[in-house]
């Protein structure tokens, strides 16, 4: 059996997947804060998953998505900030308990990779995975292949600027994709308090609130300027939408295609993309992210060890 996490800001989702790729135990526990919590969050999901008819030996890999920055070729991952982690070693810190190779990937890579295998049921196609969480980011799948780029730099659309005179971003630039449209920036500019912020957006949006709106559009604009940019430069079949603002579901999706569609209205050439009909919705509660794991851990069979392979490939 093949374990694959992934680790959120609140919440762990582990799956344990057969040979064939199929899911065969689901597990979902609450995240701990800082290093050590995230660690002893990893364990207990997997033994979780065990206690469902899983013996730990029988793993052959485990794969964890992360959100941060996973150093190529290593298991380490920096500046994880919404899991209270500056810098750790998973693998090293994992692996000698769980007794099976541990790869770590970026958890947009790994929720792109998952949403691909479950939507391409294996035929030859291409995907990009646009997560709209806090922040905005894109993996891009082309043939079962994950695109990560020269320096693993691939998708990261979000700080693509769209406006010179817009918001400030925090990567310093002004009117980021990411700044428009991030669930994060977007929480910020509204300024008010409340557990779903961008849905209070959308409520206030649609009672008449004139920041509301301008947000509201902002957020429609930023999604998709992301699409057209993923279209035009790896021509993907769809653009996936997932991440915590998808949950606002076909209220989103209504404003991101009227705004497709607006914004090709002046050019034949833009309107024979079709682009409006190439955008698609993670279902809710779709296990993309953690299956996408599962299989990363299952691709490589290269173990990585920990500080001595970090400093190898660092
Ligand atoms: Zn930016």
């Amino acid at each position: 059996m093949r374990v694959g996490l992934d680790v959120g800001g609140t919440k762990t989702d582990a799956v344990a997947i057969d040979s064939d790729g199929v899911i065969v135990a689901r597990v979902r526990l609450a995240t701990g804060w800082g290093a050590d919590a995230v660690v002893r969050t990893v364990l207990d999901a997997v033994r979780s998953l065990g206690a469902r008819g899983e013996e730990p030996g029988q793993i052959e890999s485990v794969g964890i998505g992360i959100p941060g920055q996973v150093e190529p070729g290593t298991a380490r991952v920096v500046h994880a900030v919404n899991l209270g982690v500056e810098e750790l070693d998973l693998a090293a810190a994992v692996g000698p308990q769980l007794g099976a190779p541990v790869r770590v990937e970026n958890d947009v890579k790994a929720a792109a990779f998952g949403a691909y295998a479950l939507r391409s049921g294996g035929a030859p196609s291409s995907m990009a995975y646009l997560n709209l969480g806090t922040g905005i980011a894109a993996g891009i799948v082309t043939d079962g292949e994950l695109w990560r780029g020269a320096r693993g730099t691939a998708g990261e659309v979000g700080h693509i600027s769209i406006d010179p005179n817009g918001p400030l971003c925090r990567c310093g630039q002004h009117g980021c994709i990411e700044a428009l449209a991030g669930g994060g920036a977007i929480a910020e500019r509204w300024g008010r308090p409340g557990a779903l912020p961008v849905r209070d957006v959308f409520d206030a949006a649609d009672a008449g609130d004139h920041l509301a709106r301008k947000l509201r559009a902002g957020l429609a604009r930023g999604v998709a300027a992301a699409v057209r940019v993923l279209v035009l430069t790896a021509d993907v079949d769809v653009v996936v939408l997932g991440g915590g603002v998808t949950a606002l579901g076909p209220r989103l999706m209504a404003d991101v295609v009227a705004e497709l569609a607006a914004s090709a209205e002046a050019s034949p050439f833009m309107r024979s993309l079709r682009l409006e009909e190439r955008v698609e919705l993670l279902p809710a509660g779709s296990p993309a992210a953690a299956l996408g794991a599962a299989l990363v851990g299952a691709a490589r069979e290269a173990p990585v060890t920990g500080a001595a392979e970090a400093l190898t490939h660092g």
